[in-house]
């Protein structure tokens, strides 16, 4: 990594630690690549790929990293900043949540209030998503697809494949939406936001671009491919609080404790952390562990956050703001 505040990052050098990063974490086996994705384009479970792209906008990728997959529950924590920027704090806040639930991410349960727990379980991503301003389905479906692409700097779109096998299994959304209407929490027909749902998590990518939306949430909200601002400062800061406590299903709590990064995994076996003011990281490997988080994923964050020392709770000066206000004699 460099050293030297002006000199940028050598994208070779990031290339070969993915690369060591890949063999390492390549012999992890265990875990199961969700059943229901299996049959839709009878993707390889072993398939792996790791990008990574840093504030200063420099990318690298390796392994299978020309392959599109889903974005599942990775486009949970990007409908919640969306929603934040078109919406607002308050009005999000009053319809979800930002505690972690500590049960399972399809849980059939409400805050005693109504509200779902956090944008991050499906329950808070179908209320989130209902909060994206749009007439219809399509209408919302196409102000996310814009700014989903602006944070790719690239044009992504909905695979129509994954989307038909998630609407061929949605009973289980359909109720959380019904549960969410019946509390009065839902504007809209429950099943057309449950469509929209499914159309955000059927969004495709490849690691590279998954990369460059986590380095654009890294960088207070503009991509730093691109140069454009997509979101606002305190939208990703709202938005990588919530990944840091929820974004890892049940399992959040060890995360952040081993990987110290805010993130978001999804069940196609997608991974995406954003080190503010460093660097955002991707990973795909379908294979599943128990509480549906990518097993080598888990691998490549925990070594990238070792080798590179990212775990944002770190020890590290943070008094600089305390000594402006103070006259520098804070904190010694
Ligand atoms: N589309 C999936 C669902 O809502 C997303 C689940 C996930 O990635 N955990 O069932």
């Amino acid at each position: 990594m460099c050293t030297h505040p002006n000199k940028k990052t050598d994208p070779r050098r990031l290339e070969a630690e993915l690369a060591e990063v890949i063999e390492q974490v390549r012999g992890t086996d265990g875990g199961e690549p969700s059943d229901y994705l299996a049959d839709v384009d009878g993707r390889d479970p072993d398939s792996f790929a790791v990008a990574v792209c840093t504030t200063d906008g420099v990318q690298a990728d390796e392994g299978d990293e020309s392959r599109a997959f889903a974005l599942q529950s990775v486009s949970k924590a990007v409908t919640y900043a969306v929603a934040l920027q078109e919406r607002g704090l308050e009005p999000v806040l009053q319809r979800v949540g930002v505690e972690p639930s500590g049960a399972a991410f399809n849980e059939l349960t409400l805050h005693a209030d109504g509200r779902p727990y956090n944008p991050l379980i499906n329950a808070g991503a179908i209320m989130t998503h209902a909060l994206i301003p749009g007439d219809d389905e399509q209408a919302r479906m196409r102000l996310l697809l814009q700014r989903y692409s602006d944070l790719a700097a690239a044009e992504l779109s909905v695979s129509q494949d994954v989307l038909d096998a998630e609407l061929a299994r949605a009973h289980r959304n359909l109720g959380l939406a019904h549960m969410l209407q019946a509390a009065d929490m839902l504007p809209d027909d429950a099943p057309e936001v449950v469509r929209g749902y499914l159309a955000q998590c059927s969004v495709e990518v490849t690691v590279s671009q998954l990369a460059t939306m986590a380095a654009t949430i890294a960088a207070g909200g503009v991509n730093p491919v691109s140069g454009e601002r997509v979101l606002e400062e305190w939208v990703v800061q709202q938005t990588m609080s919530v990944m840091f406590s929820c974004g890892m299903y049940d399992a959040s709590g060890q995360w952040m404790a081993e990987v110290g990064i805010p993130a978001k995994s999804g069940v196609s076996g997608a991974l995406m952390g954003a080190v503010p003011g460093a660097l955002g990281i991707a990973s795909w490997s379908p294979r599943l562990d128990g509480q549906g988080n990518s097993v080598r994923g888990i691998g490549v964050f925990e070594e990238l956050s070792a080798r590179w020392d990212l775990h944002v709770l770190r020890h590290r000066d943070a008094m600089a703001g305390l000594r402006e206000i103070t006259g520098g004699n804070a904190g010694g």
